[in-house]
């Protein structure tokens, strides 16, 4: 990768290293109960303390106003400690002489964790003031926190232009993994979107539609789609408000050359739950009473036919209500195929975005596919062509 500064580019030893990470782990009982975003920043840490850096981990925890302990990072040390298999010194806040004199004490190698940088309000504020009281403890900065590098804060960009910046390797690994999915992509593409609705997703479809070859539309979104091209949806989940922006959409498609592949078929309900008794249909024939719930056979048929003629895929947001069997049944069908094909060498397939993750971990593909992108908001602001400031504070120059 040339574009961007990675710890190749860094002189690691005998530095204090500051490292923004994702600690933002979900918790039960006071005990961290998923650590995928843990292991994901492992590799950074051993690699700076091994090449002699002394790590100091930033990150935020939660949504505070001002210091409280149900957000203290404190409560993240034991789950880090054993993830990690080395000790963890736990500083009580993230700038000021506390921080200093652990940085005196520790060894080359040794690991930090700061307090959770959102204690102070100057770091969503990015106040230059808290990045040189941030950075005075610090002799390089390293982002490794992709999904937090669409906010332009204090510790997750202002850092990096006070201090040497450089990727770490997770955030190396998602910009490599997004330049093939997108920036620089093996062509034909397609994206599939699904979902529930049009109206959080209008500036993404709007970017697809110029960068893509087919997108594929699925979930709740496609009622609208659907609605918008005259057909009765009945009591589906379907934004009327907006047929008319669906309609753009598609002319926006149509004048860039991209091909919009609606369902053909659903699955139908007249319940919102776990196997209500539901019947097939053709798109056209669903009953004022029913809603579609998932796309159906035929639909998922074409998207896998449809995804041997691409090189990539990428993916946000599942193609029914996937928790509630049998409506996960297009979104696993379509997920299978297309890990089949990752996995003999013919798709590079990049998912993520909010439920996406569950629904490729419910598929049993989350580690099949090229990347699965752990990041919510940040992965979905790059599907819609946003610069991320934390990721272009680290462009080389
Ligand atoms: P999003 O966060 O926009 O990706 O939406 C994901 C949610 O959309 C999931 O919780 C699904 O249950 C829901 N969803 C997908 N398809 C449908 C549908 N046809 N009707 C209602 N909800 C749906």
């Amino acid at each position: 990768m040339t574009a961007f500064r990675t710890l190749d580019d860094a002189d690691l030893a005998g530095k204090r290293v500051l490292v923004r990470v994702d600690l933002n782990v979900p918790m039960e009982d006071g005990k961290v109960s998923d650590t995928t975003r843990i292991d994901r920043i492992l590799p950074t840490i051993r690699e700076i303390a091994d090449k002699g850096g002394k790590v100091v981990l930033l990150a935020h925890f939660g949504r505070p106003k001002g210091r409280d302990d149900k957000n203290s990072l404190r409560q993240v040390v034991p789950a880090l400690t054993q993830a990690l298999g080395r000790p963890v010194t736990f500083v009580e806040d993230c700038i000021g002489d506390d921080v200093a004199k652990a940085l005196t004490a520790a060894k080359n190698g040794d690991v930090l964790l700061l307090e959770n940088t959102r204690f102070h309000a100057g770091d969503e504020k990015n106040d230059p003031d808290f990045v040189k009281a941030l950075a005075t403890n610090g002799d390089l900065y390293v982002n490794d926190a992709f999904s937090a590098a669409h906010r332009a804060h204090a510790s997750t960009e202002g850092l990096a232009h006070d201090l040497p910046a450089y990727a770490g390797r997770t955030m190396q690994a998602e910009l490599e993994a997004l330049s093939a999915g997108l920036d620089n992509p093996a062509r034909p593409v397609m994206a599939i979107v699904g979902g529930a609705k049009v109206s959080t997703k209008l500036e993404l479809l709007g970017n697809l539609v110029k960068k893509v070859d087919v997108l594929v539309i699925g979930g709740g979104m496609a009622n609208t789609f659907l609605a918008a091209r005259g057909v009765d949806v009945g009591k589906s989940l379907c934004e009327h408000d907006l047929v008319v922006t669906a309609r753009e959409i598609e002319e926006k498609a149509k004048a860039a050359g991209c091909e919009i592949v609606l369902p053909v078929d659903a699955l139908v309900a007249r319940e919102f739950k776990a196997h209500p008794g539901h019947r097939v249909v053709t798109v056209g024939e669903v009953a004022a009473d029913e809603m579609i719930l998932d796309a159906g056979p035929l639909s998922a048929a074409d998207v896998v036919l449809r995804l041997d003629k691409v090189k990539t895929l990428v993916w946000n947001g599942p193609f029914g209500a996937f928790e509630l069997p049998p409506f996960d049944t297009a979104t696993v069908a379509v997920a299978k195929a297309a890990a089949k094909r990752v996995k003999a060498g013919q798709l590079v397939a990049v998912a993520g975005g909010g439920d996406t993750v569950a629904a490729m971990n419910h598929a049993g593909v989350a580690d099949d596919l090229s990347y699965v992108s752990t990041a919510g908001g940040a992965f979905l602001e790059w599907m819609e062509g946003k610069a991320l400031p934390g990721v272009e504070a680290l462009r080389k120059a």
